[in-house]
């Protein structure tokens, strides 16, 4: 029996969104990739560029395609870009990958937010949230307008902090928690400054997303694709998340390849509440007719959901009306960066040996065997 390599979790976290992006463009050199690059049009902190970068393994003309992306939500593309790097450096891909096979590893998809430390973009827009029509497809979210001021508030304080504790749980009371969750996370499309705004436009990256669905396939006719996250669910522990029906075929394919880690949001069973504005619609829209596709949120657990909206709340306030570089801003923002990257090397480790686990069974899925 082969002794499995131990996982040194600081191999492939990196410490920054250049860091990692480097990281993952040697490494894809190194694998023999090839690779292209998708900047957006706003710049760094000290006006370097910003791209989402795509890597790819494996024949001319694939019948089958593992796509793996990563950084949809800026900040939580540590974790994706991670297990992208661990699957670059290891053997997995060049192994396990069938005559016939490739594989697709999009890097950093919102890779604004990734370098800011922001789960949203350089327009404040969870990406998300933002593949729906423009804008006949925005739904209304009504819960989130009664809760308006306590998701945004103008001040940020003890007050402030325990009236809308008091709001959110009235609301729970009076709805249900699950209709609580719904509103602070299905996010909304009237307010710019606001937690979860879904954007009023097909955002850059939307269109980057899509031009890699309609031409980076190279007409694969199954594919498989796991969007990696972070943020909801047990502490280290994977989801896959499909916005599906149980009966719909991908979803039974997953169920065959995750077993019971794959859950529906439509059905209820998921950690996440049905979101509007998922990617996932993005790429049915824009795959060739015939594509067999099977998409999943991988999504691993951090801290309690509490916490993680917690982080969030004080983030787009801090954008809104604080002052990021002062010492309470960097607080709030190292705080940000904890609840979607926690430092603890345990965690950084089950990510990266589940992570694998997972995409080791979404290849043998793929490719029957
Ligand atoms: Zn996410």
């Amino acid at each position: 029996m082969r002794t499995p390599t131990p996982i040194h979790p600081e191999d492939h976290f990196a410490a920054d969104y250049g860091t990692s992006r480097r990281a993952f463009l040697q490494a894809a050199e190194a694998a023999g990739a090839a690779l292209t690059s998708h900047p957006v049009a706003a710049r760094g902190a000290r006006g370097e560029e910003l791209a989402t970068d795509v890597a790819y393994l494996g024949p001319q003309t694939p019948e089958r395609l593992l796509v793996v992306s990563s950084g949809i939500h800026g900040v939580e593309g540590f974790a994706g870009s991670a297990l992208q790097h661990q699957l670059l450096a290891g053997d997995l891909l060049g192994a396990s990958l069938l005559p016939g096979t490739g594989a697709l590893l999009v890097h950093a998809l919102n890779p604004y937010g990734f370098h800011a430390l922001r789960r949203v973009n350089e327009s404040n827009v969870d990406l998300n949230r933002n593949f729906v029509q423009h804008p006949e497809g925005h739904e209304q979210n009504p819960g989130y307008e009664t809760l308006f001021h306590s998701i945004n508030p103008e001040r940020l304080d003890e007050e402030s902090d325990a009236a809308a504790q008091r709001a959110f749980l009235g609301f729970a009371r009076e709805h249900g928690f699950d209709q609580l969750q719904e509103a602070l996370s299905c996010g909304q499309y009237c307010h710019a400054g606001g937690v979860q705004f879904g954007g009023v436009r097909p955002e850059d990256s939307n269109r980057t997303l899509r031009e890699i669905a309609r031409h980076a396939l190279r007409g694969a006719r199954e594919v498989a694709w796991l969007d990696i996250h972070t943020g909801l669910g047990p502490y280290g522990v994977p989801e896959m998340i499909l916005e599906l029906p149980l009966n719909h075929p991908a979803f039974l394919r997953a169920r065959t390849w995750f077993g019971e880690a794959a859950r529906s949001t439509v059905a209820g069973e998921s950690v996440s509440p049905k979101l509007p504005g998922v990617m996932d619609f993005g790429l049915l829209e824009e795959l060739p007719e015939g594509t067999t596709l099977t998409p999943a949120a991988m999504e691993f657990g951090t801290y309690d959901a509490n916490r993680v909206f917690w982080a969030m709340r004080a983030d787009n306030w801090l954008q809104q009306h604080g002052e990021p570089e002062s010492e309470r801003g960097r607080s709030i923002r190292a705080e940000l960066l904890e609840v979607f990257r926690p430092a603890d090397p345990a965690w950084q480790r089950q990510v990266l040996a589940r992570g694998e686990a997972l995409v080791r069974c979404t290849l043998e899925g793929l490719q029957g065997i």
